[in-house]
């Protein structure tokens, strides 16, 4: 059978040289040939988080929960006080992790589909002294993408002591929307293989900075595996998921070819491709234009349509898209444009969930509402 073309939210299609680069055939990991690899990789890392002087990037084996759940082990201690904003299912699992390692959490809930507002959570932020402030760049359940670099400026007015160490996860933002931790005085950043940066699942990112290091636990404070310590010192403490990691270097490197400019653009463009389908073809994309995610894009159906049903008749024409999460699952889909998805491949894939637009006539507006969209960005 073909392999399915696929518009998800990760994972996402792997380029063929990402694809080649996981073939590498094995040598020790602490030998000659792997530590180029490594070096690569962290520096290229590094330099894209924007994690600057002493600060570094942790390649943790694990899917993106396994950074959320590092993060709070290696910053935090059983007792302290957080402050975690949901908008979604992703930012609801933070503060769950963080509830189950014995933190104190007060939780703010956006409303699913929208962003949260800076100004209120550092009102919030002003009235308890919180150790942490916990957040979603990009919440990939709602397609919503939250104002992070405003809530950094104001959390950075803060008089030091009253300054929270701030965490966001940007597992499926990064690499895709920009992210400029010294800059912006975003302290952690988490994100993971399988979305933006075009790799199989498997390798769990941790970008801090010097700030965030300060307030790194000591070794042995708690676990072990997921002790953040040797990782940010630039050791390999356990056997790494090598080919992952050759991976990693190949898609870092398609990464640096395209430019990261011109990787938010195409993302943008996506977006908006996503939308405008949307909307011409008598759907309704949830969130508004201001919010929207350049990564994933939620599209709510008619009640006539049952989401589980239209993606099984999608999938039957080769593609596969995503459903809606936790009470969206009953009048939503989501079509993921993140990682090496290009216009083109999107427009193919638009051009099959046509077919199932409510009426018929509308399948070829729809259609033209793509790719309208598509070259009205490309001529600015
Ligand atoms: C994908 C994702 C995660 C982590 O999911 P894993 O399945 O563990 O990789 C966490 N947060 C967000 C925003 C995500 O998109």
């Amino acid at each position: 059978m073909f392999s399915p073309e696929i518009l998800l939210p990760g994972p996402t299609p792997i380029p063929s040289s990402v694809q080649q680069a996981m073939m590498t055939p094995m040598s020790d990991h602490r030998g000659s040939h792997f530590a180029p690899v490594v070096s690569r990789v962290r520096d290229a890392l590094a330099n894209l988080f924007q994690v600057g002087p002493g600060g570094a990037v942790a390649v943790i084996p694990a899917s993106g929960t396994g950074a959320l759940e590092a993060a709070i082990q290696n910053f935090f201690a059983a007792g302290q006080r957080v402050l975690s904003i949901s908008t979604g299912a992703f930012g609801d699992r933070f503060a769950k992790i963080a509830q189950n390692h014995g933190l104190s959490v007060d939780k703010v809930e956006v409303p699913w589909g929208q962003a949260f507002s800076p100004l209120d959570v550092v009102e919030r932020v002003a009235k308890g002294l919180y150790a942490g402030v916990l957040v979603t760049q990009n919440e990939t359940s709602t397609g919503v993408l939250n104002p992070v670099q405003s809530l950094a400026s104001l959390l950075n007015n803060l008089p030091n002591s009253r300054r929270p160490l701030f965490i966001v996860d940007s597992i499926s933002g990064v690499p895709s929307v920009s992210m400029e931790m010294v800059d912006w005085g975003v302290d952690v950043v988490l994100s993971a293989s399988q979305k933006g940066f075009m790799c199989p699942p498997g390798l769990a990112l941790v970008a801090a900075t010097e700030r965030a290091r300060i307030h790194l636990k000591t070794e042995g404070a708690y676990g072990y595996y997921f002790d953040l310590n040797p990782y940010f010192e630039g050791q390999l403490p356990y056997t790494p998921a090598v080919s992952l990691w050759y991976g990693l270097d190949a898609a870092l490197q398609l990464l640096q070819e395209e430019g990261v400019q011109a990787r938010y653009a195409r993302h943008h463009t996506l977006a908006k491709m996503a939308r405008e389908f949307a909307n011409a073809g008598g759907w309704h994309p949830i969130v508004d234009e201001d919010h929207a995610s350049p990564t994933v894009t939620a599209i709510e159906l008619p009640p006539s349509y049952d989401p589980g049903d239209l993606r099984k008749k999608i999938a039957r024409q080769g593609l596969q898209i995503a459903g809606g999460m936790g009470a969206w699952h009953h009048h939503a889909i989501r079509i993921g444009h993140v990682g090496a998805v290009l216009p083109s491949m999107l427009f193919g894939g638009l051009g099959t969930i046509a077919h199932f637009v409510p009426h018929p006539d509308r399948a070829l507006s729809a259609a033209w509402a793509a790719w309208h969209a598509y070259t009205i960005i490309e001529e600015v």
